[in-house]
């Protein structure tokens, strides 16, 4: 054991795509229901490049870890039932993207609730990872998050490898997170809903990422992603996407995992 994974494993990649849809967007403003446009672009994400992402992971033989909201769920059963049926992992993102900083102790645990139920009803098993929408945690959330067993949280920025968190009810993993690490600050563009990023090409994002991962397997730490269907999900992206996975592929002693896996072995090794 060279360093903080097992064996002689140098770093650890683990893919995860926030399958937002219409949640996100309908929880900034209900009246974006309104907008047929807006809303197709969300939908565009669990509808049409949802199924490609499986395709490609399926592809590279490679698990991921999939956060999709209860509503999504409920609006897209036969995906999520896909994702499961694939052996990728299906966590907790929320019912309708609420962030919990947005929400006082009792909402945040009908939601947490809501949405333990309707993934285990689609899938048969409960959620064991959940990642904050807008990556707000509460001062409550780790609390309740071990209250309903939760195996890892993925939604703070603290350590660039996996951590261990204080909660009422012991420590819990963290698995954490990066703005540059995700897809949405440099794709984001929807500009009815004041989100205009600057769009950057698929080949800048590719080089930001994989400046990330020489880092990051240089120190011999993790790399997460974070991306968003809506976003990733385009065609030139996702070409970019498979380049990034190459890539990535290539370096000695690099294994990619869903977060749960890595959660799971972080809390026997390291607690
Ligand atoms: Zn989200």
């Amino acid at each position: 054991m060279s360093g903080i994974w097992p064996g002689d494993t140098q770093c650890v990649a683990m893919l995860s795509f926030d399958v937002d849809g219409v949640s996100s967007w309908l929880r900034r403003n209900p009246d974006f229901a309104r907008m047929p446009s807006l809303m197709s672009m969300a939908e565009y994400g669990p509808s049409v490049a949802a199924p490609r992402i499986l395709d490609i992971l399926d592809a590279h033989d490679i698990k991921a870890t999939f956060f999709v909201p209860g509503y999504v769920a409920e609006t897209h059963q036969d995906l999520v039932k896909d994702i499961h049926g694939r052996g990728h992992e299906l966590a907790h993102h929320g019912y309708m993207h609420e962030a919990p900083a947005s929400m006082d102790a009792r909402e945040e645990d009908e939601v947490l609730r809501k949405g333990i139920d309707i993934l285990q009803g689609l899938t048969g098993q409960r959620p064991l990872g959940y990642r904050s929408p807008s990556w707000e945690l509460s001062e409550a959330s780790l609390d309740l998050l071990s209250r309903y067993e939760f195996a890892y949280d993925s939604s703070l920025m603290g350590d660039d490898a996996p951590y261990m968190v204080d909660s009422k009810k012991g420590p819990l993993v963290e698995i954490p997170v990066s703005w540059v690490l995700d897809d949405a600050p440099h794709f984001v563009h929807a500009p009815s809903a004041q989100r205009t990023s600057p769009m950057k090409s698929p080949d800048e994002v590719l080089d930001i990422w994989l400046a990330e991962f020489e880092g990051l397997y240089r120190y011999g730490r993790a790399f997460p992603l974070t991306m968003h269907p809506q976003y990733i999900g385009r065609p030139g992206r996702l070409l970019m996407l498979e380049k990034l996975i190459s890539r990535i592929s290539a370096f000695p002693n690099v294994c990619f995992m869903r977060m749960i896996d890595v959660a799971e072995m972080w809390a026997v090794t390291k607690p």
